[in-house]
C-alpha cells in the first residue's frame, strides 16, 4: 500500500484551528482588544459594521510592531509573549497562543497598520486566505489598526450559522464589558454603523461600572476587599434587593481576566443564602489576584476557564469574605418575601 499521508498546507491547519478561536464576530472583538491591553494600550476604539460581520476594526496607541513583527504575527505559534512551556505558568498577558491572528487571517480579509515609537514610518500589510497581497510604508501615529473585514467569506457554512444583527452585536458588547470591566483605567470607545455606542474614559473600577451599566448602579455596590496568603479579593457585589431572575451583572477576573467558573459563582451565590429568593441571582464584580504559579489557564483556546491549585481555599474565602461585606452593609439578614 502507498504512503497516504501528507502534511496539511497552512493555510488550511488555519482554517481548521480558526474554527475553535473564532466562532462568531465577538470572538475577533475579544482577541483583538485583548491584543491591544497587551500592547499597553491606553486608549483604545472598537469600531464595526453589521455587527461585525463586515468589519471588526480595533485602533490602538499601544507599541505597535516592526515591520517584520508585522508580516510575522499572523503565523501560527507567532507570540512575543511566551518562550517556553514554563512561561504558561507565570503569564502576566491575555494572550499567549500565537493563535489568533494566523486564525482571523485564514477567515476573513485582514489590514494591519501599525507603527512603534521608534520607527519613522509605519507599514500596512495586506492579508487574504493566510498570504500577504501587499505591503506599503504609511505615515501613521505610533499603535496598530487592525481591520478584519468579511469574516468568514471563504466558510459560507460558517457564515450562514451566523445569528441576526441585534444577537451577534449583544455578543460583542458582553466581549466589550468584560475588557473594558478588566481594565479601568485604560479608556475604550466602541462605534458602531458610525454612531457612538460607548465612550468610556480611563477612570477607577466603581466609576466604570456606572459609566457602562448607569448612574444608578453606583448606589448598588457593596465593596469587597479581602487578602489571604494566596487570593487577593477587590471588587463589588450588588446588594440583595438587586439580585435578579435573568443572569446578567456577573463577572469574576483573575489576574485581569474574564473568565467563566460555576464553582466560583456558587460560592458567591451561598454568601447571598436567605438574602435573595433562590430563583434570583446575584450580581458581582469580582477581581481575584493569584499567583500566576497557581493556576492553569491553558486549558481552553478562548482562555474563559482557569484551573485553580487551592480552589477550596478560594471558594470558602470568597464566601466568607462576601458575608462580612453584606453583614458590614447592615443588611437585613433575613428578608421575608412573602409581603
Ligand atoms: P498572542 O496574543 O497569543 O501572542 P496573536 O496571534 O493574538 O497571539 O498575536 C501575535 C503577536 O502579534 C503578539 O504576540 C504580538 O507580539 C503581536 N501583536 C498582535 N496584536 C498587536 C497589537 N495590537 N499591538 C502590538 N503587537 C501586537
Ligand atoms: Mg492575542
Amino acid at each position: 500500500m502507498p504512503d497516504i499521508i501528507q502534511l496539511l498546507p497552512d493555510h488550511v491547519a488555519n482554517q481548521i484551528a480558526a474554527g475553535e478561536v473564532v466562532q462568531r464576530p465577538a470572538s475577533v472583538v475579544k482577541e483583538l482588544l485583548e491584543n491591544a491591553i497587551d500592547a499597553g494600550a491606553t486608549e483604545v476604539t472598537l469600531v464595526l459594521k453589521d455587527a461585525g460581520k463586515t468589519l471588526v476594526q480595533v485602533i490602538d496607541n499601544g507599541i505597535g510592531m516592526s515591520a517584520t513583527d508585522a508580516r510575522l504575527c499572523f503565523e501560527r505559534h507567532a507570540t512575543s509573549k511566551i518562550k517556553s512551556a514554563e512561561d504558561l505558568f507565570n503569564l502576566h498577558t491575555k494572550g499567549f497562543r500565537g493563535e489568533a491572528l494566523a486564525s482571523i487571517a485564514a477567515i476573513a480579509h485582514v489590514e494591519l497598520k501599525t507603527k512603534t515609537d521608534t520607527a519613522e514610518m509605519g507599514v500596512k500589510i495586506a492579508i487574504e486566505g493566510s498570504e500577504v497581497t501587499s505591503q506599503e510604508m504609511v505615515v501613521i501615529p505610533k499603535g496598530t489598526t487592525i481591520s478584519v473585514k468579511n469574516l468568514f467569506y471563504n466558510i459560507p457554512a460558517r457564515r450562514n450559522f451566523l445569528k441576526s444583527n441585534p444577537v451577534e452585536t449583544r455578543h460583542i458588547i458582553d466581549e466589550f464589558h468584560r475588557v473594558a470591566l478588566a481594565h479601568p483605567q485604560v479608556g475604550f470607545e466602541m462605534i458602531h454603523n458610525g454612531s457612538n455606542v460607548f465612550s468610556l474614559p480611563g477612570t477607577k473600577l466603581r466609576q466604570r461600572i456606572v459609566n457602562i451599566f448607569g448612574s444608578k448602579t453606583n448606589e448598588k455596590l457593596v465593596p469587597v476587599a479581602e487578602e489571604t496568603d494566596i487570593v487577593k479579593v477587590n471588587g463589588f457585589v450588588l446588594k440583595p434587593e438587586f439580585a435578579r431572575k435573568s443572569r446578567g451583572e456577573q463577572f469574576f477576573f483573575v489576574n485581569d481576566r474574564f473568565i467563566k467558573s460555576p464553582y466560583l459563582h456558587h460560592a458567591v451565590a451561598s454568601a447571598f443564602e436567605g438574602l435573595i429568593k433562590t430563583e434570583n441571582h446575584p450580581g458581582y464584580f469580582l477581581y481575584l489576584e493569584v499567583d500566576p504559579h497557581a493556576i492553569d489557564i491553558n486549558i481552553h483556546p478562548t482562555k474563559t476557564e482557569i484551573k485553580f491549585e487551592d480552589e477550596h481555599a478560594i471558594y470558602a474565602m470568597l464566601r466568607s469574605t462576601i458575608k462580612h461585606s453584606l453583614g458590614q452593609f447592615s443588611i437585613a439578614p433575613v428578608l421575608d418575601f412573602n409581603r
